[in-house]
């Protein structure tokens, strides 16, 4: 079976200014300059810059939190992936929660997306996760299937090793519940199962957990056999703590 190297993902969502994510990355760097992990710091546009120029030569790299999947033309607003990978982001994040619930993202712009990212050479951290609702419905499995199945339709069996899956369950992000390691394990094992269904070295991909992940529970989480790692909201804001989790991978 291939290592997987522990992924840990830090997603800021609509937090830090430009100068706030300097001092970030200045006091982020020190605390994890003998780690093997492969860090991600997911600024909001306005900060990629900053990172990216603040962390050359360190571990981490940087992702976007969206991106259209046009290369260009008439998305007010909107960013492309030509533009994240020149200013030399490596990574972007798909189909976060937040994305699909107040901003009208659907699994056909996924679809869409993955590929485009792929193409352009970021590496996408693809979201999923069930509700609260599809939870307490037992549909918890069904609902990751059809996203995944949706999400991934246009990626090549071959090409879906250099995607990373978060799971993440919307009752447990931003809500300080958090999934137990074996519901969180049985989550990712089962995505796992559906990547291997699709042709691909499933044994390579990195499946992520997130939801409420903090130093006190990451160790536990990560210990898990399918779970390679963490996407990390609130919990990643402050250096320290995001260290600390990086320490427990
Ligand atoms: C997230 O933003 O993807 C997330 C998991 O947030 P939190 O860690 O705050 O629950």
């Amino acid at each position: 079976m291939p290592e997987r190297t522990p992924y840990l993902a830090a997603n800021w969502k609509m937090h830090k200014t430009i100068a706030e994510a300097a001092a970030f990355v200045d006091a982020l760097l020190p605390r994890i300059a003998a780690t093997q992990h492969d860090v991600v710091i997911c600024p909001p546009f306005l900060a990629l810059s900053e990172v990216v120029e603040r962390s050359r030569g360190s571990a981490v790299r940087v992702a976007a939190q969206n991106m259209h999947e046009a290369e260009f033309g008439a998305f007010t607003g909107e960013v492309s992936a030509p533009m994240l990978v020149e200013a030399d982001v490596d990574a972007v994040v798909l189909g976060h929660s937040e994305r699909r619930q107040h901003f009208n993202e659907t699994d056909e712009a996924l679809a869409a997306k993955v590929p485009a990212a792929l193409a352009a050479g970021l590496e996408p951290i693809l979201c999923v996760g069930e509700s609260e609702e599809a939870r307490d419905a037992e549909q918890t499995k069904a609902v990751l299937e059809r996203q995944l199945q949706a999400d991934l339709a246009q990626v090549e069996g071959a090409r879906l090793a250099g995607v990373v899956i978060a799971y993440e369950p919307i009752w447990a992000i931003g809500t300080g519940r958090t999934a137990t390691p074996e519901q969180a394990q049985e989550a990712c094992a089962f995505i796992r199962d559906v990547v291997r269904e699709r042709g691909a070295a499933a044994d390579a991909v990195r499946i992520l957990y997130g939801g409420s992940v903090k130093p006190a529970n990451a160790a536990e989480l990560m210990a898990q056999e399918d779970i390679d790692g963490a996407l990390v909201g609130g919990a990643s804001l402050d250096p320290e703590e995001f260290a600390a989790i990086i320490d427990a991978a």
